[in-house]
């Protein structure tokens, strides 16, 4: 009898020992989920995200494999990760996809995480190919508003790490997180790129450049290398809507913006500044630099065969230039530098329109000075 209450006893003790483990398990694995939760939510932009969930979930849970499968139909993330500077396609566990047929096909629209041993022909397309194959997974769909943003995949190279009827809610509740931390991060990216952009021609606003300009002249100050500047006018542009319509003037004004940027380099800047007029930075290009680019341009833009209703219609260009040679700078504020490149490449351009038109006019390097001289 007395045996019986002993044993007992001692059953009951492993067993709650066993349970203050588990506890204690559970509450550092709480802890660690909360303080993963509190730095996702910290971060700026789409790369630091996509880093910190394929970097640190690996190790949150000790896994073997994470991968993330997000769903880019149309290419945005593809081009923010890109402007980020993010290696995304070769970044291993990224993986973008055009439609959500993959993701409707697996989930089915459940919000649940799916686990249990990994079976190829369903799970493949959800890892690296380059990666061994897990014994064991859990996939975690990311919807936002009824729309698939992608999923989380988690994989173990242990058969019985994931096993079906365990519990997901530490999982699920982080994809939740993950998933409205995506969802905002990429709905202020898209508002913070089409504040930016002009949405008749496509290229840089004059936000983006009056951004950018100031960026670039403190770059050339470190670099020492100049930096020019071009203002660009359609000649005659009035006619072309008076006799054509302001839909046509619209097309050419594409067209024409299209033409410059198909001359300039990658990191050029190239912004509508109003109207019918464009402004375009060269990096690292000096005032002779300046003048062939403008050259190539303007006579690029000459020899267009633009046509409106089957009728030619030759368009020309008068462009001015002006560079800024960081060797010959004042100490003036960033700001004065940057009006008096744009006002000296306009006051080219003045010239270049007086002087008959389909014409670039150099104004030389700029004297940042020249705004206390006026
Ligand atoms: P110049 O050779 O001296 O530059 O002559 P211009 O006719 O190009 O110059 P002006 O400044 O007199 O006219 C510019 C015209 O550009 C007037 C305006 O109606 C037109 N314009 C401005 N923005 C747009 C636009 O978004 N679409 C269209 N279709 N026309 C525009
Ligand atoms: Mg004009
Ligand atoms: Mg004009």
């Amino acid at each position: 009898m007395e045996k019986d209450i002993t044993t007992e006893l001692y059953v009951l003790e492993n067993y709650l020992d066993g349970m203050l483990d588990r506890v204690q398990h559970n509450s550092l694995t709480l802890k660690r989920l909360q303080s993963f939760e509190m730095r996702l939510l910290g971060l700026d932009t789409l790369a630091e995200i996509i880093e910190y969930i394929l970097s640190e979930t690996k190790t949150l849970f000790a896994l073997d494999i994470v991968s993330l499968c997000l769903q880019d139909a149309k290419d945005e993330i593809a081009d923010y990760l890109t402007s980020d500077h993010y290696p995304y396609e070769t970044r291993e566990g990224l993986l973008l996809t055009k439609d959500d047929s993959v993701f409707k096909r697996v989930f089915d629209f459940n919000q649940r995480p799916l686990l249990g041993i990994y079976k190829a022909e369903i799970y493949s397309a959800f890892f690296p190919t380059e990666s061994l194959s897990p014994s064991s997974v859990i996939l975690a769909p990311l919807i936002r508003q009824g729309r698939y943003l992608g999923s989380l995949n988690l994989g173990s190279y242990r058969s019985d790490r994931f096993i079906r009827n365990m519990a997901t809610d530490f999982i699920e509740h982080l994809a939740s997180v993950m998933s409205v931390c995506l969802e905002n991060t990429l709905i202020i990216e898209t508002i913070r790129r089409t504040s930016l952009i002009d949405p008749l021609t496509g290229v840089n606003n004059r936000r983006f450049l009056e951004q950018r300009i100031e960026e670039e002249l403190a770059r050339c100050m470190r670099t020492r290398l100049p930096l020019s500047c071009l203002f660009l006018d359609i000649d005659f542009f009035k006619r072309i809507n008076d006799n054509f319509g302001h839909q046509a003037g619209d097309h050419v004004l594409a067209l024409i913006a299209a033409s410059i940027k198909k001359q300039l380099r990658n990191n050029d800047v190239l912004s509508r500044f109003g109207g019918e007029e464009f402004v375009v930075l060269l990096a690292e290009s000096d005032e002779k630099n300046a003048g062939e680019i403008a050259e190539r341009i303007r006579s690029n833009i000459a020899a267009l065969a633009v046509e409106i209703n089957g009728q030619a219609m030759p368009v020309t260009i008068s462009i001015g230039t002006s560079t800024f040679d960081p060797c010959q700078a004042s100490t003036s504020p960033v700001l004065a530098k940057a009006n008096a490149l744009i006002q000296s490449a306009d006051a080219a351009l003045y010239e270049a329109k007086r002087e008959g038109r389909n014409r670039v006019k150099n104004s030389g390097v700029v004297l940042d000075n020249l705004l206390k001289q006026a």
